[in-house]
């Protein structure tokens, strides 16, 4: 079992497959892209598959991939097939931009794989394009309706982003009522490919809450898992759920179960911090098993109690991508 410094159990990861992205969206990357990782650098699928069996030996339970756009790479069939055989895996969870997905929803449903979060920050389609600088409003729409047809439990992830999408929140809602759904609502963070930087944000989850409460009155809230980063509500008469995720607040470090590993093998133990090490060439070298476990024991054991006390540590201000770190 992996316990951090501070008590933590760690049985979490948030496994980045690529840092490549078929989208653009302005809050997470410049129009132009990032400098996209070597192919050499990334792992082969292969390290995937073993770096995955690994963390799993060492108590991980749930796995989510993620990216970049993990549909962007053409063999994570191969990976998700291998996930569904570890025993002890008790979650796969996906994140994605909906876009490629399509194709795969048959044989995601065979693997047994149910968790999908979708990103969609607007639901109005002008808004949508603007935010994604591409226009697959309609792909990525109808693919979210056909996972929550489909039996997947979906929840949708929407970034509160000040003068671009806030007045899609109620109409999102609205729409997404009839399904059963969770629609997360997340404050902004500063991991945009350095093209603008911040210390405050306007749409905070208070904010989000109060805007939400003005126009649906008859809100509850809902019990949540201790690591739930969303404080989780039901509107009276929608089928589904929404939730609110201080990510900038960061009011859920105290309970954060989570290790990340990018796509290049960098070890983040917090979003607001530099990665620990790289794990990269220690796959490729020899006595892969026992030198991973030492490593990640190694990184967990130096964890920031918070995002807070992370970000002090980490001096100047954050120049990388959502699209690198995986979300
Ligand atoms: N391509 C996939 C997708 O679109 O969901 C997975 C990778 S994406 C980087 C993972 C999550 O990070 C998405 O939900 C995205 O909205 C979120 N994200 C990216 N940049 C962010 C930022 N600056 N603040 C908050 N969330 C961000």
């Amino acid at each position: 079992m992996l316990i951090d410094n501070h008590n933590r159990k760690i049985n979490y990861l948030r496994l980045a497959v690529t840092d490549r992205c078929n989208l653009r969206c302005n809050y997470c990357m410049p129009s132009e892209g990032i400098n996209f990782a070597e192919k050499d650098s990334l792992f082969t699928i292969e390290e995937l598959c073993k770096l995955s069996e690994i963390m799993v030996g060492q108590g991980v339970d749930k796995i989510r991939i993620t990216g970049g756009e993990p549909f962007v790479r053409k063999d994570l069939m191969v990976l998700l097939r291998k996930l569904s055989t570890l025993e002890g895996l008790n979650d796969i969870s996906i994140t994605t931009n909906a876009t490629l997905i399509g194709p795969y929803i048959p044989e995601l449903k065979t693997l047994g794989i149910k968790n999908i979060n979708v990103s969609l920050d607007a639901i109005d389609k002008n808004t949508f394009e603007r935010i994604t600088r591409r226009n697959q409003y309609d792909t990525v729409y109808n693919n979210l309706i056909r996972l929550i047809a489909e039996g997947f439990n979906v929840r949708i992830n929407f970034i509160a982003l000040e003068n671009q999408n806030t007045q899609d929140i109620i109409p999102i809602l609205e729409v997404m009522k009839h399904y059963p759904v969770s629609v997360r609502f997340l404050e902004e963070m500063p991991f945009n490919g350095g093209s603008k930087s911040f210390n405050s944000i306007t749409w905070d989850y208070k904010k989000i809450l109060d805007h939400i409460q003005s126009e649906y009155p008859e809100i509850t809230k809902l019990e949540s898992p201790k690591t739930s980063t969303s404080i989780n509500y039901k509107i009276k008469g929608h089928k589904g759920t929404f939730g609110i995720i201080p990510s900038f607040t960061r009011t859920f470090c105290g309970s954060c179960n989570r290790l990340r590993i990018s796509a290049t093998g960098d070890v983040i133990t917090c979003l607001y911090g530099k990665p620990r090490m790289n794990l990269r060439e220690v796959m490729r070298g020899d006595n892969v098993e026992s030198e991973i476990k030492g490593h990640i024991l190694k990184s967990i054991g130096s964890r920031s109690k918070t995002g807070f006390e992370e970000q002090e540590k980490y001096d100047g201000i954050f120049e990388n991508s959502m699209t690198s770190i995986g979300g």
